[in-house]
């Protein structure tokens, strides 16, 4: 259906900075209301999420079970890999509406679009560094059948500080040498290839900007062995796995930019995946409130529903506030990443605020639903485990913290 829509170039009306419109009026170049097909994309992606998402989420929490079925239909909807350049076969679309999309996803099950968003993180080196050739065939047999890949970075001794990683690779006439081990990587058992991290200039003198370099690696590569799927607290359909790297062989041609280049690529990836991340935090903050709020009505004490007790009506109309305000914040770090502009600033504010309130928001919806909220029954203890994720991958609250500072003082120092 999304096909279609982009197959009619609905494209030119994204949410491209909309330059010249109403110009000379009041709030020139400024506003809220989406274009029809961004709403049609988010009409398409909600339906999905209501109607095919939303009644299985559960059973896939208790199993842990990867959710195939509906990776599959979110594909053919034209809901996944939507920012795969027209060129490769894909879509094309901004950052704006693929958050759009990402925030309806979660609404429904946050591990199913942690497993659908990794897909974008093992993409996006490729998309900001990746030659034509290398694009069009790792990009390209994306969009010809529904297939993971992975970001492969974190390591058992190093995730904030990925300068520290271990991970190396060593040039041998054509080839990179890989060795080392990855942990936590989403999609790891899923994955048709991976964008991997290592260090290729052993001086542990070396600038991290010089020091690593970036590789696009086939799954089934010969010395890749793929550790059990972790058991994590969400989330929990959502495929992560250790994976060691022994002896595994690289031809040349799948260098990233070039050696040394890697540390910025992967650094690179997350001013544009971070907004999406953000989305789905809004997406499960919205959930929660969502399902409180529906609650409050129905639950009665002391003779009437709670939601006429202040105290009950006060706390959604604070969950109201943190989610339509994590929402602007997405939105605008989105929207910078369209505008072509450098959004490093925006997209930790929003990915650290959304985390957060994600966080708050769902524990605030347990304390609405009292005892049932504790139980699993009831959906808001799955939107609490599942929420925790979202201040911890794609760099911690703290790190977003470190860099929303660095950015902001290196304001005033310039
Ligand atoms: C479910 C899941 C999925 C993931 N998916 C991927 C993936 O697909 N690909 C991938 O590469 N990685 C992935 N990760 C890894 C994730 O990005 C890291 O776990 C994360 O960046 C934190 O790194 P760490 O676990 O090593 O914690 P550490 O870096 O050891 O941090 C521990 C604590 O110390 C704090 N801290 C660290 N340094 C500082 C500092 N300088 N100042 C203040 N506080 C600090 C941190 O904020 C944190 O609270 C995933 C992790 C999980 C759990």
């Amino acid at each position: 259906m999304l096909q279609t829509i982009a197959g009619h170039g609905w494209r030119s009306y994204s949410s491209k900075p909309a330059q010249n419109l109403h110009v000379g009026k009041p709030g020139a170049g400024f506003s809220f209301e989406l274009t029809d097909e961004q709403k049609e994309f988010q009409a398409t992606a909600r339906k999905f999420a209501v109607e095919e998402i939303i009644p299985v989420a559960a059973q896939y929490d208790k199993t842990g079970e990867y959710p195939v079925p509906l990776i599959k239909r979110a594909w053919e909807l034209g809901l996944m890999n939507s920012h795969i350049p027209e060129s490769c076969g894909g879509l094309g679309l901004g950052s704006f509406e693929a958050c759009l999309i990402t925030e309806e996803l979660a609404y429904g099950c946050t591990g199913v679009q942690t497993a659908i968003e990794a897909n974008s993180l093992g993409q996006m080196p490729v998309i900001i560094a990746g030659n034509e050739h290398q694009q069009k065939k790792y990009l390209g047999r994306m969009t010809e059948e529904p297939m993971m890949c992975a970001y492969c970075v974190t390591e058992p001794g190093a995730g904030s500080d990925v300068a520290g990683i271990k991970t190396k690779a060593e040039k041998k006439g054509d080839e990179y040498v890989i060795n080392g081990q990855k942990m936590w990587i989403t999609n790891g058992g899923k994955a048709n290839w991976y964008f991997l991290l290592a260090r290729t200039n052993p001086d542990p003198k070396a600038p991290a900007s010089k020091a690593f370099t970036g590789f696009i690696v086939e799954a089934d590569s010969p010395g890749i062995q793929i550790g059990r799927k972790e058991m994590n607290m969400g989330q929990r359909c959502s495929d992560t796995r250790g994976i060691v790297f022994e002896d595994v062989r690289v031809p040349k041609e799948n260098v990233l930019i070039g050696e040394g280049a890697g540390f910025k690529i992967a650094m690179g990836a997350f001013d544009k995946t971070r907004p999406p991340v953000a989305a789905g935090a809004v997406g499960l903050a919205k959930r929660a409130l969502d399902e409180a709020t529906r609650y409050a009505l129905e639950r009665k004490t002391f003779g009437k529903p709670i939601v006429e007790h202040q105290a009950v009506s006060f706390l959604l109309a604070e969950m109201a506030m943190k989610v339509e305000l994590a929402r602007m914040a997405y939105q605008r770090a989105a929207w910078e990443v369209d505008a072509g502009r450098r959004n490093t600033y925006y997209a930790s504010i929003a990915k650290a605020f959304a985390g957060d309130i994600a966080n708050q928001v769902a524990a605030d919806a347990v304390q609405i639903f009292g005892g049932n909220g504790f139980n699993t029954e009831y959906p808001v203890e799955k939107l609490m485990r599942d929420a925790k994720i979202y201040q911890i991958y794609e760099g911690t609250a703290q790190i977003q913290r470190m860099i929303i500072a660095r950015e902001h003082v290196g304001k005033f120092k310039a």
